[in-house]
């Protein structure tokens, strides 16, 4: 499959990790759009939040976990971050592998600006 998220949970495309366990890892973003921008993605490869299937919730539930403990990790939990999905073509999805980005290290401006 060609999935540039699998190749970077492969290890075949490198990346910043800053968070690894047996089924969630997170990375900076390559094009940070915040003085902190993370993406936190399951290692199983689901495409968007539609295909999220009945016994990937867990798994969901993990990896908003991950974003607490990476949040306290990067000293932004106190300050506050924005964890943020896009799904699909007018989310502004363009990896289809899905993720969250963890964005913090500035007051964001509005969610529609
Ligand atoms: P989307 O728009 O799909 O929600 O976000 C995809 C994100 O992945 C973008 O913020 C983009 O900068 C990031 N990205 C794309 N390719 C790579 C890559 O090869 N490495 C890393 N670290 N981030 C990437
Ligand atoms: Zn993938």
């Amino acid at each position: 499959m060609d999935c540039i998220f699998c190749k970077i949970v492969e290890g075949s495309i490198p990346s910043k990790k800053v968070y690894e366990n047996e089924h969630v890892v997170a990375f900076h973003d390559i094009q940070p759009a915040a003085p902190v921008h993370i993406l936190i993605i399951p290692k199983k490869h689901i495409a968007t939040m539609n295909d999220v299937e009945p016994g990937d919730w867990g798994l969901l539930g993990e990896v908003h976990q991950a974003a607490q403990e990476i949040a306290r990790q990067v000293g932004v939990a106190e300050s506050g971050y924005r964890l943020i999905n896009n799904c699909g073509k007018d989310g502004g999805q363009v990896v289809f592998h899905i993720h969250y980005h963890l964005l913090a290290g500035e007051k964001l401006g509005p969610l529609n600006a």
